[in-house]
């Protein structure tokens, strides 16, 4: 299935050095030894978010590090412990340790992991006083702390899978999408399958979108690769139900939407059920004054509620595409963003 990889070093501080210090007190000018210890060196945490869904916030992440713990100090002063690097990743994450190749952590939400221990810090003088030595001059240095190259593997889920007959312009809409945010276009997708991608709306929202193709060709038989497509489709949110609004074969959009529903059905009733948006494509190919009426008869055949039910787009020259996005977000997201999940019933 589509795996999300990200490889990374993290690198926990080192303890602070021990200090040799001796009191030297206006009337104690050969006080003893009284240098303090160092700090511990951070932790390299692990800690589930779980709003997270990728690890595309790693791509050219090569070294996560915390900061080594402070060196003691003359008058007893011990060194401050340095705070704990924290590294948020998704749950559903594992982690590897990429030199042995063994599982170090599987993470499960709200898991909190140390990965890497930061050092000891080191003895400060002041400890290695005794009756024979009154003035210690040895401190000890703080220990490394650990250090793992990790290789962490994600089964990414799309949030929204495209169906729709060959031809309807599916992965058109996927490439127009995901490549709309030019971040997105380096973003490495080397082992993930290329009909899965992620779209940015904007800093904070994030869409994983997956083209579900060859769901017809005698998918819900385990045909082909239709099957595996099936499943992972299964597990997103919501499903765009693609529909060509110029078929070449003289079909029309309402008797397409109907075969593909028959499809889905026969695999699974949770698929049909799924939240769905319909999307009438390829809207250039009709005259600007026909879209309003393509629109209104393909709702009345399929008897929805045009304002809720169907969105005009085109895939090709990237028209209405912004307020589809939107339409996606929010029916993923109904409380934030106002309009309710729209079902269509079975
Ligand atoms: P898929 O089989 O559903 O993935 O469909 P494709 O994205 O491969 O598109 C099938 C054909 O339709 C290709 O020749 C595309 O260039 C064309 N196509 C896709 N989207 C549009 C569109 O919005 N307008 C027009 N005019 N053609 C489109
Ligand atoms: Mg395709």
């Amino acid at each position: 299935m589509f795996v999300d990889q990200a490889i990374f070093t993290v690198k926990a501080g080192k303890g602070g050095d021990g200090c040799v210090a001796f009191r030297r007190e206006k009337f104690e000018p050969k006080g003893g030894p009284s240098g303090g210890d160092g700090g511990k060196g951070g932790d390299v945490v692990l800690a589930v978010e779980d709003g997270m869904h990728t690890l595309y916030d790693f791509r050219g992440v090569a070294t996560v590090e915390a900061t080594d713990g402070g060196p003691g100090r003359a008058k007893q002063c011990h060194g401050a412990d340095a705070p704990d690097l924290i590294v948020k990743l998704p749950p559903g994450t594992l982690v590897y340790d990429d030199l042995t190749g063994a599982l170090m952590a599987d993470l499960k939400p709200s898991d909190r992991v140390v990965i890497a221990r930061g050092g000891k810090g080191g003895w400060g003088n002041e400890h290695f006083k005794s009756s024979t030595n009154q003035t210690p001059r040895r401190a000890t240095p703080g220990a490394p702390g650990e250090s793992f190259r990790l290789r962490l593997e994600l089964k990414l889920i799309a949030d929204i899978g495209f169906v729709g007959l060959p031809n309807a312009g599916k992965s058109t809409l996927l490439a127009a999408l995901t490549r709309a945010t030019p971040k997105i276009a380096d973003y490495p997708f080397t082992t993930l399958s290329p009909q899965i991608g992620i779209c940015e709306l904007d800093a904070m929202r994030r869409l994983i979108l997956a083209d579900i193709p060859g769901l017809i060709e005698g998918a819900s038989q385990g045909a082909g690769l239709g099957l595996d497509f099936l499943r992972h489709i299964e597990r997103t949110r919501a499903i765009i139900h693609l529909l060509d609004a110029c078929p070449a074969d003289g079909s029309g959009p309402a008797a397409n939407y109907r075969t593909v529903r028959h499809e889905l059905s026969r695999h699974s009733p949770d698929l049909v059920n799924k939240p769905e948006i319909i999307v009438l494509n390829k809207i250039d190919l009709l005259d600007p004054e026909e879209v309003p009426e393509a629109v209104r008869s393909l709702s009345s055949e399929l008897d929805v509620d045009p304002r809720q039910g169907v969105i005009a787009i085109s895939g090709a020259t990237r028209e209405n595409l912004r307020p589809l996005l939107e339409r996606m977000w929010s029916m993923l997201h109904p409380a934030g963003g106002g309009v309710e999940a729209w079902k269509q019933p079975a």
